[in-house]
């Protein structure tokens, strides 16, 4: 039964919180101390959606390392479209007698691996992105 999130000791910014605050407003608080000495009470979700992350102080000498927190960036660009009937890099379609296939490949070292033919064109395109991930990672 652990529903409750203890964010006592985390860090966020500047602020370490330092304990659950008793507040009135809807929501969660957190008193929070700020390297700077200060005690301020945040909100949860501020905390974590990385809103507030100092007491107010002047925060930008001591925030030289932390990028702003990338919000709203698509994860992955955006298809390109190729040339091969689907609109997806590395899967082609696959006229054969007995129906539409999707075959995926992906380019490894200049090699083109092939990773199957699919009869819809979801499965070919997840096994391109599972390629892709797999790829990437090494
Ligand atoms: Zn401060």
């Amino acid at each position: 039964m652990k529903k409750r999130i203890d964010l006592t000791g985390r860090q966020f910014g500047d602020l370490t919180v330092i304990g659950k605050a008793e507040s009135k407003e809807k929501g969660r608080f957190w008193t929070c101390e700020c390297v700077c000495g200060n005690t301020i009470v945040v909100k949860q979700a501020d905390l974590k959606n990385q809103k507030v992350t100092s007491c107010g102080h002047e925060a930008t000498a001591i925030t030289e390392k932390k990028e702003p927190a990338k919000k709203m960036q698509v994860k992955k660009a955006p298809a390109k479209k190729a040339a091969n009937g689907t609109g997806h890099v590395g899967v082609s379609k696959v006229e054969l007698k007995s129906g539409t296939r999707y075959k995926a490949n992906i380019s490894v070292d200049g090699k083109t691996k092939h990773l199957g033919t699919f009869d819809t064109l979801e499965e070919a395109v997840d096994a391109r992105q599972e390629a892709e991930e797999m790829y990437r990672k090494k």
